[in-house]
């Protein structure tokens, strides 16, 4: 699927690779204007972070996966640049959890609706899976907010217990919160409304995030959720981390 230029003995191949799939994303007309930038943003933090998973992040995936198992609707939300980074990982995961995924994106335009879920239709297609690829009929709305990135599926998003967003706006993982969803994000800004708003964050760069749940799910099967899981706590330890950083060996 990669087409890179880049060496993989290169220190930052894992960084560039990441860039390149932006970059194919974007020429297929995936990605909103910002995409790039909030890219950028996630790299910084993750250059603190050692560009590894830490202790912390790990005990995150971990009760994320065990919350999503534990779920009786799961769903998990794609927009542009999760479907541009990790969209295999994200399709293999609804297959483990035997639920939808479903394509939400902040700037809603009929074409870059249809440039994303042409390519998760493909890489399904690819793969032999038989995920259910929403987000082509929305007919319903997250109460709360405005306009077309409200809209969503019934069947998906709307009547979901637990719902995976990575990489999501501060505000729409704040009116899914409303809603009484475990909301569980991939977010590599642990300071970010999203991340402190979750029910469940994991500081940590989505593919690898997303990479870990499925060794979870292939090693262990169903993961137990952990009834004393403090989410502030585990944010906390994501910033010392960084802060640390000069501090590891
Ligand atoms: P918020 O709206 O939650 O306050 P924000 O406005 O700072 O956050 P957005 O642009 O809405 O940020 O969302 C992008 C978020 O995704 C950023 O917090 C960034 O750190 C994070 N991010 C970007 N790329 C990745 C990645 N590959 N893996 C994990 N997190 C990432
Ligand atoms: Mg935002």
């Amino acid at each position: 699927m990669d087409d890179i230029a880049a060496d993989p003995s290169h220190p930052r191949y894992a960084s560039l690779l990441m860039r390149h799939r932006l970059e194919v994303a974007a020429e297929k007309g995936m990605l909103a204007g910002s995409a790039m930038i909030a890219h950028g943003r996630g790299e910084a933090f993750d250059y603190l972070l050692g560009e590894r998973t830490t202790t912390s992040a790990l005990q995150a995936t971990r009760q994320a996966l065990a919350t999503l198992q534990a779920a009786k609707k799961p769903v998990l939300s794609i927009n542009g640049n999760v479907a541009a980074l990790a969209c295999d990982e994200m399709l293999r995961l609804a297959n483990a959890l035997s639920c939808a995924v479903e394509v939400n994106i902040f700037y809603r335009t009929p074409e870059r609706m249809k440039a994303i879920l042409d390519h998760m239709n493909e890489r399904k297609h690819v793969l032999g899976l038989e995920v259910p690829v929403l987000g082509h009929a929305p007919d319903a709305r997250i109460p709360g907010l405005e306009g077309p990135r409200a809209a969503c599926h019934r069947d998906g998003i709307l009547e979901s217990d637990a719902i995976l967003v990575p990489l999501e706006d501060g505000d729409r993982c704040q009116a899914l919160v409303a809603m009484g969803k475990e909301v569980i994000v991939i977010d590599l800004n642990p300071l970010s409304r999203s991340a402190q708003q979750a029910t469940i964050t994991i500081v940590d760069e989505l593919s690898r995030a997303l990479g870990n749940m499925l060794d979870f799910t292939a090693s262990e099967g169903t993961l137990e959720v952990d009834s004393d899981y403090n989410h502030i706590a585990v944010l906390e330890e994501g910033v010392n981390e960084m802060l640390n950083a000069f501090k590891r060996p």
